[in-house]
Order: structure tokens, then sequence, then C-alpha cells
């Protein structure tokens, strides 16, 4: 038997009603902000993403899908959408018309980590992203977005975490008196925060190692050293969330350790998830857009992790579980193609109708309609059709009514509609 590849899964029915509805509800909330959906391919150059999310991360490091096409060029299956975006945002000048876009996609992403609860290899992400604003409120609307969205889907105990990058103004300070801190520091760093104590020491605050936690409890932080542009930017977007009465917390540790990235950094974590606990994450990068060859436009946005929205989310699987309206059952070979007619008509009517065609008895149909959840079910045997009229039964109140076969869909249709 072949199995599935470990860390892929499949979303089955009973299971994916719920992602549908999260997806819906999510599609319906950017709708109301005039936010538009954009589908970029799944297969990009690998060389987008060594740009945009870096070389020196772990995703670009070691947890790319990575093939040589034919002509032996380097392809990704993509980690991340924001790349794929910008590039599209760029290549197509999306931003003549209008610098000012908002766009959302929704898909898979693929990334060779360890596979784990809430980790997976393809898991899935709904992104927003908006180009061409510097303001702090497009920030603290991108937090107002999922604080509402979880809130539709009844996510309990999420909790906002904030905090500011600052610029290539001001960080360039914060990463020398970050070096200096861990310089001193040693012995206690996991074996790849020592890797990015060199490379990428930003990275080291958002290390979920808990002795690096430790190491980085009595770090300098950034607030310290924000210029003071950033440091009203930043002032703005707090001011914002409490007008929204959005609660958040301050966290120091929250970095994306990346030249692009700027300011605003947030995440929504849940104590449900144990140690993957963010369930969206998030950010301005207003140097990604030109650092990937396109204008000097800013921007912001975030991505959400389905799977781990799936979990958590309070509604239950069985709230979406759709019971047909009507079952069909006929009998006998004339009934059977009349009643596949109405069937077909009925749901064409958009009623949702069920027909049994392995020729069971009326017994036999009348316990699947049961198994089904039918509303009603059609009883169409050989002598109801001589006598030119059908049953009709409903399930729940046991009653039954005689519908003359001239006017099936018509009558079923008027009842329908009156429910
Ligand atoms: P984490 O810290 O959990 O590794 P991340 O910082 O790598 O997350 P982002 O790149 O910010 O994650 O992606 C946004 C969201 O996508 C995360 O908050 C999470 O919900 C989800 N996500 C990321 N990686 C995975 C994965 N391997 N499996 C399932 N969901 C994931
Ligand atoms: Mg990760």
């Amino acid at each position: 038997m072949i199995q599935l590849i470990r860390g892929f899964k499949d979303i089955l029915p009973g299971e994916v009603e719920l992602w549908q509805h999260i997806e819906k509800t999510a599609r319906g909330l950017f709708e109301n902000f005039g936010f538009r959906e954009i589908r970029p391919p799944i297969l990009e150059y690998t060389e987008l993403f060594a740009r945009s999310i870096g070389q020196d991360t772990d995703i670009v490091e070691k947890e790319m899908y990575t093939f040589s096409d034919r002509k032996e060029e380097l392809i990704t299956l993509r980690p991340e959408a924001t790349a794929s975006v910008v590039r599209s945002y760029i290549q197509h000048k999306l931003y003549a018309k209008d610098p000012v876009r908002k766009f959302y996609t929704i898909g898979p992403m693929f990334r060779r980590e360890r596979p784990q609860k809430g980790r997976y290899r393809q898991f899935y992400q709904i992104n927003a992203e908006v180009f061409g604003s510097e303001s702090p409120l497009v920030d603290a609307h991108l937090i107002f977005l999922l604080v509402t969205l979880f809130s539709r889907l009844s996510v309990p105990d999420t909790e906002a975490h904030i905090n500011s990058l600052g610029c290539p103004i001001c960080r360039p300070k914060f990463k020398e008196a970050l070096v200096d801190y861990l310089s001193s520091a040693t012995g206690t760093l996991c074996s790849d925060c020592l890797r990015r104590r060199e490379r990428n020491p930003l990275r080291v605050l958002d290390c979920k190692v808990p002795s690096c936690r430790e190491v980085m409890a009595g770090a300098p932080s950034l607030a310290d050293f924000l210029c003071p542009e950033c440091s009203s930017h930043f002032s703005m977007v707090k001011e914002s969330l409490e007008r929204l009465q959005i609660p958040f917390v301050i966290d120091k540790r929250l970095v994306r350790g990346l030249d692009y990235y700027t300011r605003t950094t947030f995440e929504i974590q849940t104590t449900f998830l144990g140690a993957q606990n963010a369930v969206a994450g998030g950010g301005r990068y207003d140097g990604l857009v030109k650092a990937l060859g396109g204008p000097d436009i800013p921007a912001a946005g975030f991505a959400i992790g389905i799977d781990r929205l799936a979990e958590i989310s309070g509604l239950n699987k069985n709230d979406f579980e759709a019971n047909p309206d009507i079952f069909v059952a006929a009998m006998g070979e004339e009934s059977t193609k009349k009643a596949f007619e109405w069937s077909c008509a009925l749901g064409r009517e958009g009623i949702r109708t069920e027909m049994d065609f392995s020729g069971k008895s009326l017994k036999g149909l009348m316990k699947r309609a049961d198994k089904l959840g039918a509303a009603r079910v059609l009883i169409v045997g050989e002598k109801e059709m001589q006598d030119g009229s059908v049953i009709l039964r409903n399930m729940a109140t046991k009653e039954q009514t005689s519908i003359p076969m001239a006017r099936v869909v018509q009558a079923i249709q008027e009842l329908f509609k009156k429910d």
C-alpha cells in the first residue's frame, strides 16, 4: 500500500468543511476592505526566495524543496507567498495605475521541516499584502483584520504580539549592541544561534530553544534604539490598536531577521498550540519591492497558518455537516427512470438531493435516507406511479403528503421556499 509522504496530509471530508468555512470567512472579510485575490504559481525560480526571504534564514538554508529543471535552472516549491506576490506586483507593473493595492491569496506552502503537531511539510496559508502606504494605520489595520477574522472563527485565547524592527537608519546601532551582548554570552546558545550570531544576529532573538531564550532575556531592546521617525510610527500603531480596543503585548523578541523588513512586526499567538503557538505572523517590509527590482514602494502584510487555525477554531466540525434536503427513493425500473429525472431537476434548482441507484427495497431505501440524515424522502413506487402521484415523507414529523406526478419538482420547490 502506497502511503502519504511524511509531513504531508490529506484534508478529508468532515474536516474540509471547516477549511472551506475559514477560507470563505477570510474572503468575505478581505473583500469588505477592498482586497483583491491574486493567485501566483506554486513554483518559482529559487533566486526569488533566496533574495526575498534571505540566504541566512532557516527556510532558505535548509527547508526549501528545490529542484533543477531540464535547463538546469533551479526552481523551488514556494515556502511562503509574499515573495511571489511582490514579484507579480513588479512584473505586471500593478503599481502603475495605482501604487496602493491590496491583495490576498490562499494556498499551499512547502517547507522541509521536522514534522510534528502543527508543523507539516505542505501546509496552507492565507496571505494579505498592502502595497503603497507607509502609514502606521495600515499596520494596525492588518492586525485588526487578523483579530476580527479569529473572532469570527471563534478562536479562543489569542494574543497579538507586536514589535518594531526600526529601519536601515536605526537598526545597525541596535545590531552592534546585540552583537556585543552576544559575544559575552557564549556557551549557552544553540548551534544554530552560534552561526546566526555571526551572520544574522537579529534571528537569535526569536530562537525557540529554551536555553537561547534564557540568554536573550537580558538582551538589549530594539525599542531603546528606534530613531524618532520609527518611534513615532510605532507609537501610532499602538495608539490605533488601543482605539480599536485590540489588546496587544510588546514582544521584543519578535523579529524578521532581514534588512528588507522594517518597523512593525506582529504575530498572533495562542496558548492552545503548545510550542507551535503562532497562528499568524506578519509585518512591514518597506524595502522588499525595491530589493526585488521594483520601484521604492513600501508594503506590509501577514500570513495565517490554516492548518493551525483549523485545529484551534472553536467551531464544531458538525456545524458544517450538509445533510440532504431530500432523498429520492424509487422502486422498479420505470419509477427509477422518472425519479432520476426529478432528482436531477431538484438538484439543479438548488435543493440538496440524494438518490440511491442500487435497486434496494423500500425498507433498505428508508434506512439509507435515515443514515444520510435526509429531511424528506420522496417515495416513488410502481403503484404510486400508476395512481399518478408520489409520496413525500417528512422524516422528523413522519407526516406524509401526496404530490401529483405532473408537478413534483414545482411542489417540492414551493415547500422549500416556505421553510
Ligand atoms: P514558526 O515560528 O511556527 O515556525 P514561522 O515564523 O516560520 O512560524 P511564518 O513564515 O511567519 O511562520 O508563517 C506564518 C504562519 O504559517 C505561522 O504562524 C504558522 O501558523 C504557519 N506555519 C508556518 N510553518 C508551518 C508549518 N511547517 N506547518 C504548519 N503551519 C506552518
Ligand atoms: Mg518556521
